[in-house]
């Protein structure tokens, strides 16, 4: 079956609402597509009706996040909504969904990705271990299904979210043993004054900071986690100082007995639908790594797919909010709902918002950009590719010998060939190899997608009856 629509947007977070909220007001009709169940995307997760009756949601967060549920779900006519569906595939201005009423292809005009982010772990001893969660795992579990990830849980990686999530998880009643912290007190300070220019999110994090202060929560700034060790599961945990590079000085580590360890060092942007429909991408380490190039628009390389929000760049929930606002005001222009001029006085106070909080998350990211030594955590035995069970040592010979792209290490050691196609590998093992070699990020290369880019069942497949259209073009991919 295929349906048509003017617009389709993937993603239904701050950025894929906000976007199909500017179409609906200029009078455009939309189709958002999500995999998960309700509104909200990462930040506004809903939890299940049932539970909603804890402090989660009576924050401040989750109130906005209440707003634009209900602007966006005001637009019925406008605005047709599928959760629980997931976008395997894109041909051209073709998406191939499965949701709960099968597969089918959604035919539209223009598309905008808003397909938010995957957090970061780099390999290190012990991180496959029962026990071991990345920090948003955790939120999921206290925010979504009020179950607690651990008794007592370390929480240690780079940046803000780890203060969000340490504070969520507190509030639940989990003991947190401590926050690991790679960026040292020192360079916070440094760069307070170019983060005094958004008062309020800076006010947001010292808020954080000072709930653990009060709780007794111990925050080991300058300091990476370096192994989880236990029989079956995480008992406890080494962390030791680290240099301005990261590099750990393993001399002075210290053991913290712990039976959950949440680690996670930032995002990565999710961009498989946009190399699946062949728009350009770029490396831009202050913005996670690889990037759709767009315009000042968010058009990409492919003028009718537009990129809105963390999958086009990690910013945080409220730039992908204007974000999204920005991509929908363009692409309203662009089927000639509104006219130039008033799409440049609707742009500019947006613009205005996107300046001022990109200055403050660009001396964020700086200040928590990934350093090389962490590519030195993970020994010889160190399982580096969980799909393919593959350790360093089984990759290093490969590099040695000459191996130092993403095909040619792909092709040595069949790094990145399971079911995650390398999401979970290759942002780490590319950074290994260019530390190792010396190599550019952008010559170590991006990793290749094929569709299915989400894993999608035997089931499911054997339903499908694809108009031959895409099965030409998937022979061909
Ligand atoms: C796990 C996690 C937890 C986070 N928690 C917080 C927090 O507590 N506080 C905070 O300030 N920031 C948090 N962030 C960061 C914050 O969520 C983002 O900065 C912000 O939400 C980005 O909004 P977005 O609309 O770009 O993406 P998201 O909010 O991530 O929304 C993207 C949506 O697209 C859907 N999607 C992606 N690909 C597909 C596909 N192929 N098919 C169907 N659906 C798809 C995803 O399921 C998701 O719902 C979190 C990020 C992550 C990854």
């Amino acid at each position: 079956m295929i349906r048509s629509k003017p617009v389709a947007i993937v993603g239904a977070g701050p950025a894929g609402m906000s976007a199909a909220i500017s179409l609906a007001e200029c009078g455009i009709r939309s189709i958002v597509i999500d995999e998960n169940g309700g509104l909200g995307g990462q930040i506004y997760r809903q939890s299940p009706s049932t539970l909603r009756s804890s402090k989660f949601t009576q924050s401040k967060e989750a109130s906005r996040g209440l707003q634009l549920k209900q602007h966006f779900q005001s637009f019925t006519e406008k605005i047709e909504y599928l959760p629980n569906t997931k976008v395997w595939g894109v041909w051209e201005k073709q998406l191939a969904v499965t949701g709960q009423d099968g597969w089918h292809l959604i035919d539209a005009e223009h598309l905008l990705l808003a397909t938010g982010a995957y957090e970061y772990v780099p390999p290190f001893p012990g991180w496959t271990m029962p026990g071991v969660l990345t920090p948003g795992a955790a939120q999921l579990m206290v925010k979504s299904m009020h179950i607690a990830p651990g008794r007592r849980v370390l929480i240690a990686g780079t940046g803000p979210f780890l203060l969000v999530v340490a504070n969520a998880l507190h509030d639940a009643g989990v003991e947190v043993a401590g926050v690991v912290e790679s960026v040292r007190r020192s360079e916070v300070f440094k760069s307070l004054p170019r983060l005094l220019n958004n008062f309020g999110l800076l006010r947001q994090g010292w808020d954080y900071l000072r709930r653990l202060g009060r709780a007794g929560i111990p925050i080991h700034t300058g300091h990476v986690v370096v192994e989880a060790e236990g029989q079956n599961q995480v008992e406890q945990v080494r962390f030791a100082p680290c240099h301005r590079d990261w590099q750990p000085d393993l001399s002075r580590a210290k053991t913290v007995e712990v039976d959950t360890l949440c680690v996670g060092y930032g995002f990565v942007p999710r961009t498989e639908l946009a190399q699946l429909a062949g728009c350009e991408v770029e490396w831009k380490n202050e913005l996670g790594g690889w990037i759709p190039r767009v315009d000042e628009d968010l058009a990409t390389s492919r003028k009718d797919v537009w990129v809105a929000g963390d999958g086009g760049g990690v910013a945080g929930a409220a730039v992908a909010e204007d974000e999204g606002r920005l991509a929908g005001l363009a692409i309203a222009r662009r089927c000639g709902a509104i006219d130039d001029n008033s799409f440049r006085l609707l742009r500019a106070p947006i613009i205005r918002r996107l300046d001022k909080l990109r200055r403050f998350r660009f001396a964020l990211d700086n200040l928590s950009q990934l350093r090389p030594g962490l590519s030195t955590l993970a020994k010889e035995e160190t399982c580096v590719c969980r799909c393919e069970e593959l350790k360093r040592g089984e990759i290093e010979p490969a590099i040695t010998a000459g191996c130092t792209t993403y095909r040619t290490i792909k092709t040595a050691t069949r790094i990145g060939m399971g079911r995650c196609q390398g999401r979970m590998c290759w942002p780490a093992m590319a950074r290994f190899v260019a530390s190792k070699t010396g190599q550019p990020m952008e010559k170590v290369g991006n990793r290749s997608v094929r569709p299915p880019i989400i894993p999608i069942t035997l089931g499911e497949m054997a339903e499908m009856e694809p108009s031959d259209a895409v099965a030409d073009q998937g022979r061909n991919s």
